[in-house]
C-alpha cells in the first residue's frame, strides 16, 4: 500500500485563508512538499513530526524541476505506505500551479491523491485591495492569465519569477487581438516583468490606453501594496515604484472601485516581521494581538515538552528523598496507591493520558478516585477525557490548589501529583503526603526547520519575554553560524554587529553566513532580559512594565518613531 498525496492550495499569504481540510491535512502530514510563496504561518500549522521539504523556487535559480517534484511524490507515497503526504501550493494549486501535471503523474504511478482547492490569489487578492473582480454595470466577466510562459509556450513554473526574463515578453503566445476587445476584467499573474510589452500590445490591438490598472504586490500578507496606473503608463510606473514578484496586475473599470472599497486599514505594524520565542501556548495571545496589529509573527518557541513515554510503566515516580532505581519500573497499577490526582497544566494531562493508553489502560482506572485541577484550563482538558473534576481552586494557582487539598482532606488521602520536571515545589511543600509524578519534561529547543531558520534571518526583531529564551535563542542560532563553535557571547556579539555595518541585501546564498542570522533588534520584558540580548550584541527596547501589554505598546511606539 502507498501513502495518499495531497495537493493543497494553501491560499495567496494570509493563514487565515487556508482551507479547514487542508489544515486538518497539514496537522498530520508525514511528509510536506513545499512552494516558496507559502507563508511561515501555515509551514508552522504542520504536523511537527513532518518531513519538510523545500522545492520552492527563488527568482534567479531553480531549486529544484518540476520533473523532479513529480519524482519525489511518487518516491514519497512509496517509502510512506499508508501515510499522507501533503504537496502545499501557492494559491489554487490548479490555477498556475501545475498540480494538473503532478496529478498525472501520479495517476501514472499508481498513487491515490486527493486535491484541496485553495483561494487563488487572481480573485482574493484584488479582493483585498477592494477591487471586485466582477461587477454589475462594470465588469459581467473575468479573466486570469499567465503573464509569462516557456519558449515552447507553455505556462512557466509558477514560482520562477518574472524577473528572471531578460527578454520581456518574446515567449508570450497570448492573443491579444481577442484578449484587448474582451469586455471583462483581465487579471494577469506571473506578468510583472512583461507588463511593459503586454500592455503596448493591448494598445495596439484597440484596448483603451485609459483603462485604469492596478498592481497588487504580496497581497493579503502584511506587506500588501496597491500601485494604480492607466494601461498607457503601466511599465513607467512598475519600473518607478519598483513593483516585484509576487504581484498580479488586474485591468479594468472594476479597479476604480479600490479607491472607495479598499478595506484593508494601514495597521501600525504592517510590513514588520517579529520573532516571539515564547512557548507556544503562551505565544498565541501576543501572538494574536500583534498580528491584529499588522506584524508577521514567526512563533519560535525556545522550550519544547517531551511526554516521557515508557509504556506499562509509571516512569519517574519521584518519591521523595528516594533514588531513580527505585523509582522505575512501577507500572499503572501502582495508582491503586492513590485516593487523589492532581493535575497543573494541559501538558500533564496530556501526557498522563497518552501515555496510559498506550500502556494499554483506560479511564476505569481512574474509578473512584477524586481528581483535582489547578485551574479552569486544565479541568476543561480533563473534560475532554471524560473526567470531572472534584476540587478546583478559587485562584487558579498552585498555592491554592495546595491550600484546598490540605484544608479538605483527611491526613491520610494520598495524593499523586502529576507534574512537569520545572514544576515548583508549592504543591509539595503544602501537600508532605503527596507523590510527585514527572508526566513530561520541558527542554530548550535544540535546532529549527530550515524554513524557519530563513524566516528568522529575515525578520525585523525579536521579542523575548526571559533570560533563558534569550540564552536558548543565541545557542540555536549560533549552531548555525559559521562560528558556531566560538564562545557564545564574543562571536555572537560579533556577528549579530557585523549586521548593522554589512550588506542589507541579502540574498539567499549569505543564509549560511553568521551575520545573517538573526535580527539584530530585541523588544525585551524585563531588565533582566534586556541585559542578556545585550550581552549577546542586540540592540533593546523593553518594556516600562513587565507585561505583554505594555511590551505590545513599547513595539508600536518604536515603529511609530523610526517611521
Ligand atoms: N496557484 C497560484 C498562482 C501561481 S502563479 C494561485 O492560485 O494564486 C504565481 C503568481 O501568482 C505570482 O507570480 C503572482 O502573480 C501571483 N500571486 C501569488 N500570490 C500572490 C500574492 N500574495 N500577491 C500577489 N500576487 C500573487
Amino acid at each position: 500500500m502507498k501513502g495518499t498525496v495531497y495537493l493543497i492550495g494553501a491560499g495567496p499569504g494570509d493563514p487565515g485563508l487556508l482551507t479547514l481540510r487542508g489544515k486538518e491535512i497539514l496537522e498530520k502530514a508525514d511528509v510536506v512538499v513545499y512552494d516558496r510563496l507559502v507563508s511561515p504561518a501555515i509551514l508552522g500549522m504542520c504536523n511537527p513530526k513532518a518531513k519538510m521539504v523545500d522545492v520552492g523556487k527563488m527568482p534567479t535559480h531553480h531549486k529544484v524541476k518540476q520533473s523532479e517534484i513529480n519524482r519525489l511524490l511518487v518516491q514519497f507515497a512509496c517509502e510512506f505506505p499508508g501515510g499522507v503526504i501533503a504537496r502545499l501550493k501557492g494559491g489554487d494549486p490548479f490555477v498556475f500551479g501545475r498540480g494538473g501535471e503532478e496529478a498525472l503523474e501520479l495517476v501514472a504511478a499508481g498513487v491515490e491523491f486527493e486535491v484541496v482547492p485553495g483561494i487563488t490569489s487572481a480573485i482574493s487578492v484584488p479582493a483585498y485591495a477592494g477591487i471586485p473582480v466582477s461587477h454589475r454595470g462594470i465588469a459581467t466577466s473575468f479573466h486570469i492569465i499567465t503573464g509569462h510562459e516557456k519558449a515552447d509556450g507553455r505556462t512557466c513554473h509558477p514560482e520562477r519569477s518574472e524577473a528572471e526574463s531578460k527578454d520581456p515578453g518574446q515567449n508570450l503566445s497570448l492573443d491579444f487581438e481577442t484578449l484587448a476587445k474582451c469586455p471583462g476584467t483581465l487579471i494577469f499573474l506571473m506578468g510583472i516583468a512583461n507588463m511593459d510589452f503586454i500592455a503596448r500590445r493591448l494598445m495596439e490591438c484597440g484596448k483603451d490606453p485609459k483603462t485604469p490598472l492596478a498592481f497588487i504586490e504580496k497581497g493579503t500578507t502584511p506587506y500588501q501594496r496597491t500601485v494604480m496606473a492607466t494601461l498607457e503608463t503601466a511599465g513607467e510606473t512598475i519600473a518607478r515604484e519598483n513593483v516585484t514578484a509576487p504581484a498580479i496586475t488586474i485591468m479594468g473599470g472594476v479597479v476604480e472601485l479600490g479607491q472607495t472599497l479598499a478595506w484593508k486599514k494601514n495597521l501600525p505594524l504592517a510590513g514588520k516581521r517579529l520573532v516571539v520565542t515564547r512557548a507556544a501556548k503562551q505565544a498565541s495571545g501576543i501572538t494574536a494581538r500583534l498580528t491584529a496589529l499588522g506584524a508577521e509573527v514567526i512563533e519560535t518557541p525556545m522550550i519544547e515538552t517531551r511526554a516521557l513515554d515508557c509504556p506499562n510503566v509509571i516512569p519517574a515516580v519521584i518519591l521523595e528523598g528516594q533514588s531513580p532505581d527505585r523509582i522505575m519500573g512501577i507500572s499503572f497499577d501502582a495508582l491503586a496507591n492513590f485516593d487523589i490526582l492532581a493535575f497543573t497544566s494541559t501538558n500533564g494531562v496530556e501526557s498522563f493520558f497518552r501515555q496510559l493508553f498506550a500502556a494499554g489502560y483506560d479511564v476505569r482506572v481512574l474509578a473512584g478516585k477524586k481528581i483535582a485541577s489547578v485551574g479552569k484550563i486544565t479541568e476543561k482538558k480533563l473534560l475532554e477525557y471524560g473526567i470531572r473534576c472534584d476540587y478546583v481552586p478559587e485562584d487558579h494557582t498552585g498555592e491554592g490548589l495546595g491550600r484546598l487539598l490540605a484544608s479538605l482532606l483527611v491526613e491520610h488521602s494520598r495524593i499523586l501529583l502529576l507534574q512537569g520536571n520545572l514544576a515548583d515545589d508549592t504543591l509539595l511543600k503544602l501537600l508532605p503526603q503527596a507523590t510527585r509524578w514527572v508526566v513530561y519534561e520541558t527542554l530548550p529547543v535544540a535546532e529549527l526547520p530550515e524554513w524557519k531558520r530563513e524566516a528568522v534571518a529575515g525578520a525585523d526583531a525579536v521579542v523575548f519575554a526571559s533570560t533563558s529564551a534569550v540564552e536558548n535563542f543565541c545557542s540555536v542560532i549560533l549552531s548555525y553560524t559559521t562560528l558556531g563553535a566560538s564562545p557564545l557571547s564574543g562571536s555572537y556579539a560579533l556577528w549579530v554587529g557585523e549586521r548593522s555595518s554589512g550588506s542589507k541585501d541579502l540574498n539567499r546564498e549569505s543564509l549560511t553566513t553568521p551575520a545573517s542570522c538573526s535580527p539584530r533588534l530585541a523588544f525585551c520584558i524585563g531588565r533582566m532580559t534586556e541585559s542578556a540580548a545585550r550581552k549577546h550584541g542586540f540592540e533593546t527596547v523593553t518594556s516600562d512594565e513587565t507585561t505583554m501589554d505594555s511590551l505590545v505598546k513599547k513595539i508600536v511606539e518604536h515603529y511609530k518613531k523610526e517611521s
